[in-house]
């Protein structure tokens, strides 16, 4: 069984999808691998690592990829990479479905079977798997961190010899995985810290962290634990709660986000005007639109008093480590579909049916099915 470890090509990502000591993991599962030459130097894994760790590395990508019988990647591959795949083979790679109709096609029509990581299903048996939550929890962390270098404020409180320095005021708008991360690193830097969602459990969440929660009085819970659009009541309530917060704090966080939708607009173009001179949004939401009108994904701006950065891949900003998080999401994954060194995927397994993209010559998930078809 060959395994194929793709070098990314995205501009900014640095992350590659199978670090060496994972590699030697998945090796006892009875396969060879394989890097695309380079693939894990911008993730400070040189090619001489995976050499000792007995994984080889091959420059042709048609070499590669020929006779793999599976293939990893990060990013979702270029159709023109997948035209080198043999029909049959596996593809475990971020897809993002919606985005990237020629992409699916190319997989259907290639008989590639596709385990889209952004599918793996939100259940419990499914934790150790799930890439999503990996790399948001990185990028989480990193979110304030990329705020502090765009503040003229430290984030503690500071007694020095000619007096003392108040503590910055954070605010996490947003508290998934990532806005949790994002309030416990604010508070461990001394920040005080408030946060504030749509589902009302995340408020116990949000002071087990050491942040104050900021209840709006709006409950949002939708279906499968995620939540739903506001309605314009909701919108006018919330952002009357809200505006008071946003205007005191010196870095906003906001990570907010609906299952398939646009990003939820959480601070309008007045409120931004409101807020202090110096203060910064770090826009999570940028990539899909925006958490904060006016957001400019992948720039950092100045609106009025406010720096507006819009970070478009945050956990390639921790690459060696949302790597080594990815790698062991796939090897957990790989675990339950190669037996004996030959690939046995149960498309009947929850999991594994939930996170199958394409099998054999067709589009498997229905959603997905509908919008490009
Ligand atoms: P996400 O990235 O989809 O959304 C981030 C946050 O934005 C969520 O907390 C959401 O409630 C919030 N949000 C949406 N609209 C908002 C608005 N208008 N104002 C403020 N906040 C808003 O979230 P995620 O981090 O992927 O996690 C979503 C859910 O899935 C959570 O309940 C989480 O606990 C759950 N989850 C479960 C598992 C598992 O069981 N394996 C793993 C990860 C996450």
């Amino acid at each position: 069984l060959k395994i194929a470890i793709l070098k990314e090509t995205a501009a900014d990502e640095r992350r590659v999808a199978m670090i060496p000591s994972v590699a030697q993991r998945i090796a006892k599962l009875g396969a060879s691998l394989v890097l695309e030459q380079g693939g894990g130097a911008a993730a400070t894994y040189t090619d001489a690592a995976y050499t000792q760790a007995g994984i080889t590395t091959e420059a042709d990508q048609q070499k590669l990829l020929g006779d793999a019988d599976i293939v990893l990647a990060v990013q979702p591959p270029s159709v023109d990479t997948v035209k080198k795949m043999k029909p049959g083979s596996l593809l475990v790679s971020f897809i993002y479905a919606k985005t990237q109709p020629d992409l699916v096609k190319a997989l259907r029509d290639g008989k590639i079977t596709t385990f889209a990581m952004e599918l793996i299903p939100r259940i419990s048996r499914a934790q150790a798997m799930d890439a999503l939550s990996s790399q948001a929890a990185l990028a989480g962390y990193y979110a304030p961190l990329l705020g502090c270098v765009h503040m003229q404020k430290i984030l503690p409180m500071m007694t020095t010899a000619v007096g003392s320095l108040r503590a910055a005021r954070v605010l996490v708008m947003g508290l998934g995985v990532a806005g949790l991360q994002a309030l416990a690193t604010a508070h461990r830097l001394g920040a005080v810290c408030e946060g504030y969602d749509v589902r009302p459990e995340t408020k116990e969440e949000a002071e087990s962290v050491g942040a104050r929660f900021v209840d709006t009085g709006v409950d949002a819970r939708g279906a499968g634990g995620y939540a739903r659009e506001l309605t314009p009541e909701e919108k006018t309530k919330v952002r009357a709660a809200l505006s008071q917060h946003i205007a005191q704090a010196d870095l906003i966080i906001t990570t907010a986000a609906v299952p398939g939708k646009h990003a939820p607009r959480l601070i309008d173009a007045d409120q931004l005007a409101a807020m202090k001179e110096g203060s910064v949004v770090v826009d999570m939401g940028a990539p899909n639109g925006g958490n904060c009108e006016g957001t400019k994904a992948g720039e950092i701006i100045k609106v009025g008093p406010v720096t507006l950065v819009g970070p478009t891949n945050l956990p390639s900003c921790l690459a060696a480590q949302a790597s080594e998080l990815y790698a062991k999401n796939i090897y957990n994954l790989l675990e339950q579909v190669v037996h004996d060194g030959t690939l046995k995927p149960d498309f009947t397994d929850d999991v594994i049916k939930g996170t199958t993209l394409t099998h054999d010559g067709a589009i498997t998930n229905d959603a997905i099915k509908q919008f490009i078809e």
